[in-house]
Formats: C-alpha cells, sequence, structure tokens
C-alpha cells in the first residue's frame, strides 16, 4: 500500500492508498480524474495508518498458539484499523471477494465484479490492455 496525495482539477485535495504505483488514480468525489502530487511536508509528525488486515496473522502459530496478550493485541490494532478504514474507506483496498488466485491468477487474483475475458487475456498472455468485449 502506497499513499498519494492526489489533487482533482476543481482543486480538491486528499490522500489515497493504492496497491501499486502502476494503478490508476482514484477519481475525485466530485468525479473529477485526479493527479499526483508530491507529497507534502508534514511539520506535526506523521500519521501512521498501523498495520493492514493483509498483515494479520492468519495461523494458530500466527498468534502464538492463542497467546491472550497476542491476541488482545491484534484485536486492539485490527479494531483501529477498522475505524481509520470506516473514516478512510481508500486505506480498505479491494475487499471484493477473491474467486481464483491461483495458476494464471497467482499475479492478479480473480475478483467478483471482475470483467472475465479482460482478467483471462492479462493472466494468459500478460497484457493490460482493456478487452473491448
Ligand atoms: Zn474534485
Amino acid at each position: 500500500m502506497i499513499l498519494y496525495d492526489l489533487k482533482c482539477a476543481d482543486g480538491h485535495r486528499f490522500e489515497a492508498g493504492l496497491a501499486s504505483m502502476f494503478d490508476d488514480n482514484p477519481r475525485c468525489r466530485c468525479g473529477a480524474e485526479t493527479s499526483r502530487v508530491p507529497a507534502s511536508v508534514r511539520q506535526l509528525g506523521t500519521a501512521d495508518t498501523g498495520r493492514s488486515r493483509e498483515e494479520m496473522p492468519t495461523t494458530w502459530r500466527g498468534i502464538q498458539q492463542g497467546h491472550p496478550d497476542v491476541v488482545r493485541g491484534w484485536h486492539r490494532e485490527m479494531s483501529r484499523r477498522e475505524k481509520l478504514e470506516e473514516k478512510h474507506p481508500e486505506l480498505a483496498g479491494d475487499r471484493r471477494p477473491v474467486l481464483a488466485h491461483e495458476g494464471a491468477f497467482e499475479g492478479r487474483p480473480l475478483r467478483a465484479g471482475d470483467p472475465l475475458a479482460t482478467k483471462v487475456a492479462q493472466a494468459t498472455f500478460g497484457t493490460t490492455k482493456e478487452a473491448t468485449a
């Protein structure tokens, strides 16, 4: 997750988290296209978004066999993260269910609602061009 400062043609500025520097900029809430602006210098410390949901342990070993302090710590941290994502939905990332993530989709998981022909073409031929079907 990379945080970018974005600005639309109407001058609205906001911050958004993108999974990759090659991702398209999200549109402004007014609907206009946005461009990236150099991050401003923060004078009063930096904002810490904490760890993301992807970093949350998913195994028994990951939470040290259910150690209460580890579980409590993750619960506290993820509760904080959830509140942050409610306030800044762009930090939540793509939460659509993953339909396929193996084989051809290893690099770019297929998610519910994705245009199937385009995703298969990308996974198979590595093209990033949108299919026109
Ligand atoms: Zn705008």
